[in-house]
């Protein structure tokens, strides 16, 4: 893999990441240096005594030298708060269809 100069990158740069790691799919890469991760999850609804699934949705930092991209399953971890809305950085792709 390339090095990278993104301080904000887990193996190159100084961002320490904490807890467990968890997949996702990339489903959204046109922000710079940052992805969409999706996330399926299934919720009862007591009411209608059903599952539900749902799609959680997460902003991750996407440092160069992983450059994740749309469809891609990558494994994320959490840091601290590098943005507004992101807290969690990619930090392996586990399965990409690009060659
Ligand atoms: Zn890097």
């Amino acid at each position: 893999m390339l090095e990278c100069k993104d301080e904000k990158c887990p193996i190159h740069g100084g961002l320490k990441t904490h807890g467990s790691e968890v997949e996702g799919i990339v489903v959204s890469d046109k922000a710079a240096k940052t992805v969409i991760i999706e996330r399926p999850y299934t919720t009862f609804l007591k009411k209608y005594e059903r599952s539900l699934r749902r799609n959680s949705r997460i902003a991750a930092h996407n440092p160069e030298c992983i450059n994740a991209k749309a469809g891609d399953l990558v494994l994320i971890a959490g840091s601290r708060r590098l943005s507004k809305s992101k807290s969690f950085v990619v930090t392996r792709i586990i399965k990409s269809d690009r060659k």
